[in-house]
């Protein structure tokens, strides 16, 4: 099963991922955490797209699809499937990730199209603490960890991420708005797309994905 994760930044992509991959059995890729692990290993690549993350901007469509195609060759063969999450953010991308699926014998089965209200994912984002080291998600009040500050699953020390400011998510909305809300339509026209209410609960969410997979119409 091959599935697209579409919504704006904090539409709970990251937390559906994490709440059904184990259960899917499918590689969550997320370029966010690819980029960020980029970023934090302070290689090459990491280098160079550090100031396009921290401004809110889009990391270039060329480097992002390259990660991606890493990804997929590498994993393709054990038949797995894969949610996307964060990829694509472009039109550009989206045709991209069709081309690398292809040459590797696959194609993208449906896009989920989270669909959440502006002020919902202003709350999320601005309350969302991340794991240091295992990436789980939480959140202040929504998604608390049992003792604050420390990472339920691991122990680790939860923190912020820095585009998780007021400033730069404001900019990520736009940027969203802009160059990734078409892509909406680039899998209407290929009769791909499923749109779900986001603003609901994470599990809410989780069981709207489980029925689009067992057929039942959305
Ligand atoms: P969110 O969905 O909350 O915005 P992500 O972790 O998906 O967070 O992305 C964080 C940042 O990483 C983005 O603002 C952008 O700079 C970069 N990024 C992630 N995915 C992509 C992508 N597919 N193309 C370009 N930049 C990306
Ligand atoms: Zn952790």
């Amino acid at each position: 099963m091959i599935i697209v994760l579409l919504g704006a930044p904090g539409a709970g992509k990251g937390t559906l991922a994490g709440a059904i991959k184990d259960e899917l059995g499918v590689h969550h890729i997320s370029t966010g955490d690819l980029i960020r692990a980029e970023i934090k290993g302070g290689t090459a690549i990491g280098l160079e797209i550090k100031s396009y993350v921290e401004s809110g901007g889009l990391v270039p469509d060329e480097v992002v699809t390259r990660m991606i195609e890493g990804k997929v060759k590498a994993t393709a063969a054990d038949n797995k499937g894969y949610m996307f999450d964060g990829f694509p953010r472009t039109s550009a991308q989206a045709s991209d990730l069709d081309k690398v699926l292809a040459a590797n014998g696959l194609a993208v089965n449906f896009a989920l199209y989270m669909e959440a209200s502006v002020n919902v994912v202003l709350q999320r984002l601005t309350g969302r603490r991340v794991c240091r080291k295992c990436g789980a998600l939480f959140h202040l009040t929504n998604m608390p960890s049992k003792k604050e500050g420390v990472c339920d699953s691991c122990g680790s020390e939860l923190y912020q991420r820095t585009d998780d400011n007021t400033e730069t998510i404001m900019k990520r909305m736009s940027v969203y708005n802009e160059q990734t809300k078409p892509i909406i339509d680039f899998y209407k026209a290929q009769g791909k797309l499923k749109t779900v209410n986001a603003d609901t609960g994470a599990d809410d969410v989780r069981k709207a994905l489980i029925a689009i997979l067992n057929g039942k119409k959305y």
